[in-house]
This record gives C-alpha cells, sequence and structure tokens, in this order.
C-alpha cells in the first residue's frame, strides 16, 4: 500500500512539473539515501552550513552559499541581509525599518506571488517600468534607465525575476546597481537547467541569487539555495542559525562567519523560521552534486522513452502531439485537443484526469489553449502506462 494511503490521501501522477502544490520533484534514491544517513547523526549546524557554503561556491563561482527552506525563504533571507548588513541592532528589528533604506527597487513587468518573500522582509518595493505590451497599449518591455531614475536615498537594492526573456537585461540593471553601490538580489529558482545558470547570473555580478532546490535539482521540496557575496550570506547565516550561544566559546568557522566583525551575538532572526533540518543540508548538497555531475542524463534519457510510449498511445485520438526537447533536462510533450471532436474543453479534460483513478495531475499553463502539458520529470514506466491508459479514456472522440 501506499504509505500515503496508509495516511489516508491518494497519491497523485504529477506531470504538471515540479510545482510546490503537487509535492515538487520526486527525489532520487541516493537522495534519499544520504537524508536517511544523515539522521543517524548529529552534527553543528554552523560547521554544516560552512561546509555546503563551500560545496555551493564550487559549482555557482559565488563567494559563499547557504542552504535555505527553498528559493523563497531565500529571497526573504537575502532582502534580510541586505537591509541590515552586520549590524546586529537592525538584525534584532526586522521586519520593522523604519528609518533604514528599505526601498527595493522592481520592474513592474517582473513582479510575482513572490515579491511577498522580499517585502516579508521589510523591504518596501518601488516599482518601474509599464506593462504596456500586455496592456496591448505599447510595444516597449522595462528598461534600465527606468531602475536609475528611481534611485532615492532610501533604495536599499534591486530585485530581479530572471526568466529566459527578463527585460531589461541583467547586466544592464547590475551596470546600473554598481555604480550606486546598490546589491541586487536575483530570483533564479527555477532556471537550471541549464546547468550554466548556477554560474551565470553570479558571473554577470549579481550579489545573492536563489534557486529552488526541490525542483530539477530534485533535493527535498523545501530546500533551496542561496549564494552570492561574502558578508551578505554570513547576514544570512546571523539571521537564520539558532544563536543561542555564548560569545565567547561560540567558534563558527572563520571562513564563513568571521567573529572579528561583529559586536555580539544577535538573538533569534528573521531566518529562524525558515529551519532547514541537516537531512535537508545533505539532500539538497548530494541532489545538487548529482545534477552538476551528470548523474541526471540517463533519467533524461528514460523519460524520452516515456513521451515517446505516450505519444504512441494517443495515435489516433483527436490529438496533435508535440514533443519539446531541451538539450538539457526532462522533455515534456504538448497534446494540442481538438476539443470539438472531444466535446470538452481542456479545462473540462484537466478536472476529469484529477478526479480519475489514477488522478492526473497535467501542467496547467496550457490549457487556456487548448493544450495538455505534460512535463515528464516525474513519470516512471508504471506511471506512464496508467497515463497513457487515463489519457486514451479520456480524449475519446466523442459519440
Ligand atoms: C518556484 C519558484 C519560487 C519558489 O521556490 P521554492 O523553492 O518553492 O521556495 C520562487 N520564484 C520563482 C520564479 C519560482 O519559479
Amino acid at each position: 500500500m501506499s504509505i500515503y494511503e496508509e495516511f489516508g490521501v491518494r497519491s497523485i501522477i504529477n506531470v504538471s512539473g515540479t510545482s510546490t502544490r503537487v509535492g515538487g520533484a520526486i527525489m532520487p534514491d541516493a537522495v534519499m539515501d544520504a537524508m536517511v544517513r544523515a539522521s543517524k547523526e548529529s552534527v553543528s549546524m554552523t560547521e554544516l552550513q560552512a561546509a555546503a557554503s563551500r560545496a555551493i561556491v564550487k559549482v555557482t563561482g559565488a563567494e559563499a552559499g547557504y542552504v535555505t527552506a527553498g528559493a523563497s525563504a531565500g529571497l526573504t533571507q537575502g532582502t534580510a541581509a541586505i537591509l541590515a548588513g552586520l549590524d546586529p541592532g537592525k538584525m534584532e528589528r526586522l521586519p520593522d525599518t523604519t528609518g533604514m533604506k528599505n526601498e527595493f527597487i522592481i520592474a513592474r513587468e517582473h513582479r510575482n506571488g513572490y515579491d511577498h518573500a522580499v517585502r516579508l522582509a521589510g523591504a518596501k518595493l518601488i516599482e518601474v517600468g509599464m506593462n504596456e505590451m500586455v496592456a496591448g497599449a505599447g510595444v516597449r518591455r522595462t528598461e534600465a534607465w527606468e531602475f536609475e531614475a528611481a534611485i532615492t536615498e532610501n533604495t536599499a537594492g534591486i530585485t530581479y525575476t530572471a526568466t529566459a526573456d527578463s527585460q531589461p537585461p541583467l547586466e544592464q540593471v547590475i551596470a546600473i546597481a554598481k555604480k550606486h553601490n546598490l546589491p541586487v538580489l536575483v530570483d533564479g529558482a527555477g532556471q537550471v537547467p541549464p546547468t550554466a545558470n548556477l554560474k551565470r547570473f553570479i558571473e554577470m555580478g549579481a550579489d545573492l541569487v536563489a534557486f529552488s532546490g526541490g525542483k530539477a535539482i530534485r533535493g527535498p521540496q523545501s530546500s533551496g539555495i542561496l549564494c552570492g557575496k561574502r558578508d551578505l550570506i554570513m547576514s544570512v547565516a546571523l539571521q537564520h542559525l539558532d544563536m543561542d550561544e555564548f560569545f565567547h566559546i561560540w567558534e563558527p568557522p572563520e571562513d564563513f562567519i568571521d567573529k572579528d566583525r561583529i559586536v555580539g551575538i544577535p538573538r533569534h532572526g528573521i531566518g529562524r523560521g525558515f529551519k532547514v533540518a541537516k537531512e535537508e543540508v545533505i539532500g539538497l548538497l548530494m541532489g545538487l552534486r548529482m545534477f552538476v555531475d551528470g548523474s541526471y542524463e540517463p533519467d533524461y534519457a528514460e523519460r524520452r522513452k516515456h513521451i515517446e510510449y505516450i505519444v504512441d498511445g494517443v495515435s489516433g485520438l483527436p490529438v496533435e502531439p508535440t514533443v519539446i526537447a531541451p538539450k538539457e533536462g526532462a522533455p515534456s510533450l504538448h497534446l494540442k485537443l481538438d476539443t470539438a471532436a472531444i466535446g470538452k474543453s481542456a479545462f473540462d479534460v484537466s478536472l476529469e484526469l484529477k478526479r480519475g483513478n489514477p488522478a492526473v495531475f497535467v501542467q496547467e499553463e496550457g490549457l487556456p489553449d487548448d493544450k495538455l502539458i505534460i512535463l515528464s520529470l516525474n513519470l516512471n514506466q508504471e506511471r506512464t502506462e496508467a497515463l497513457t491508459q487515463r489519457l486514451r479514456e479520456v480524449l475519446k472522440k466523442k459519440g
């Protein structure tokens, strides 16, 4: 029996991808094994995060790194680090930023549900640019000069949501930030693969970059990476670790926290609620190691076979399949529905799949365009067969 069934809930076939609402990526056995081993011993969390920092430095090229409770937590903790620096007094006041520089500039078109994470630390967002293209009222996206025009004495930093199509280009935003000595915090949560992006934003000069650990890296769902400038990561650590220590006998690894730079140990900081367990740190590190050393390649090859199996299975049905196979990462399948022939909208089909047995959750992004998008990362042979069977039942010609 499924462990989920044992606790009274059905398990689902998640071809929606790595979204949090469907449990993220299924972790590889090697990640789970590492976590089980980690669970059987104790460790100093400060020393563990210092070791994690060194591992993250190797794969990102950043000065330092930290394992966070997801990218969203990374954004909050990164913002808190920018706001408070190494000042324990300020750390204690957050999220109250009265009298502190607290403005973060963001392009209006970059705003999304995760900017809540930035506001959570006490930052105030200052929007620049317009959303003219979406409004059908213009041809231009946000431009770099608009960031510069919004800088005031209250500006604490700039926050930037990276996608393959982000505007203005990150390099231009960083150039303006550097000119005004302002840090840039990048949300790169879902931007890997390609693996090269682990280094790319840092190489461009971003001060902090947040990635999800539970997406393609396939670490724990509740893990993430924050990497960047050493002082900022030090501030992140000071506002996250359990700080109930005596200064005199507190010996954090020097390459991670330079004790001489702070006047005293802050109390538990704003990051304290974003706890990361030792097992999760190890799971993230193992996932990251496998992600960068090519260990996932055979899985991607296998997923391509699963996608081919589905394509074969839906032949003859009123759907038009398109396989999307990226250079790096798991492939996906787009099924364009002939909704007239099927007699149902893509939304109805999606709902029927969700309510069925086994329940199937597709990626919902394509539904308004009559498309079922099937992301393959969480498939195996058994799930592929069950999914194909359900598609054959649900996508039949009406009549
Ligand atoms: C997934 C995602 C996040 C949140 O990441 P978690 O690791 O789940 O906290 C933040 N921003 C963007 C753009 C994302 O895609």
